[in-house]
């Protein structure tokens, strides 16, 4: 299906799309199955609702959506948005009953006159709308909630997200995969027209407090778009990125002149420099500039990016890793 690289290799030159950037390696089975459409046309707005909607339910996939991990009630809570502009954005936290956050975030965008519909709201809203009521937890994830039950710990901080196979089962040749789980597709796309869009979409962090909202649904914290300045998306742990506007901050650093490193760059010092930070901690953000320009950087190793232009869909290492051997 796609060539693979480790080497990550920023774009020299400026360019315009289609491209689309993914947070984790699992964002690049999602972009392929996207891409043909893409490629031949399709809007950037389209594609990245496309490929969170692919991660939330395909079985291969099960750290985003149906497979993700559940809070520490063992309940699953989705949250997500998407955007193009500070005009055109939507959002959905804490749905319990639906799938697709980026779906129901898009009708939010497009249907009504607000921003944000939260809990049993956007489950209401999802409704009207004609959208399918599913069951949200997966056996797997059942199983690795009642494990760590077991194991006596209720805290949210022990899990460190970290890529890992992106295939293979919870439980399975590596039983220990579930403690390292990612849960948010964030996605990026500028699109033959040169119109970037963005979307996100979570199952937050694993074993969280109940009714806990992370950066991913808050526009400009979790993601954000401005034509003018450019896009970020950003994953981790919600918190330290809510603290700093991550991805507002990196996206007006653009519009500042920046170039997409240095945006990520600055948005990392400032995680970097708390004094409060964890060992379990980690926030890894893409950039790219209306020119097309793009870049990717972690606050610590183990996270991975995905990539697909006209050259193929490709994994790869983020450009810089702000706290390396950490
Ligand atoms: N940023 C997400 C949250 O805090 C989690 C993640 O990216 O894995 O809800």
């Amino acid at each position: 299906m796609s060539e693979r690289s480790d080497k990550h290799t920023p774009r020299e030159a400026a360019a315009r799309g289609p491209l689309l950037l993914s947070t984790w390696s699992f964002g690049e089975r999602a972009n392929a199955a996207v891409w043909p459409e893409f490629a031949s046309g399709g809007s950037a707005l389209d594609a990245v609702e496309a490929v969170t909607v692919f991660c939330d339910e395909d079985p291969g996939i099960d750290s985003v959506g149906y497979g993700g991990l559940p809070d520490r009630d063992g309940q699953m809570s989705l949250d997500g948005c998407v955007m193009l502009s500070p005009e055109q954005c939507g959002s959905v936290c804490a749905v319990r009953k639906h799938l697709h956050p980026v779906r129901i975030a898009r009708l939010v965008m497009d249907r009504t006159p607000h921003v944000m519909l939260a809990g049993e709201g956007a489950d209401d809203f999802a409704n009207e709308h004609g959208l399918p009521e599913q069951p949200l937890l997966s056996p797997d994830a059942k199983k690795a909630w009642e494990k760590h039950q077991a194991e006596g710990k209720d805290e949210s901080a022990d899990v460190r997200p970290v890529d890992g196979d992106p295939g293979g089962a919870l439980f399975g040749d590596d039983e220990e995969r579930w403690r390292n789980n990612h849960d948010t597709i964030g996605v990026l796309g500028l699109d033959e027209q040169g119109v970037l869009a963005g979307a996100c979409s979570t199952s937050g962090m694993p074993w969280k407090v109940p009714g806990r909202v992370g950066d991913s649904p808050i526009i400009g914290h979790g993601l954000y778009v401005d034509p003018q300045g450019g896009a970020a998306v950003a994953t981790g742990t919600g918190e330290l990125v809510m603290a700093i506007c991550g991805s507002f901050l990196a996206v007006e650093r653009m519009r500042s002149g920046a170039m997409p490193e240095d945006a990520i760059r600055e948005v990392l010092e400032r995680i970097a420099s708390r004094s409060d930070l964890q060992v379990n901690h980690q926030v890894a953000l893409i950039a790219i500039r209306p020119d097309g320009h793009w870049s990717a950087g972690a606050l610590r190793p183990g996270f991975r990016l995905a990539f697909s232009d006209g050259s193929g869909h490709h994994t790869m290492d983020p450009a810089f890793v702000q706290l390396p051997g950490t």
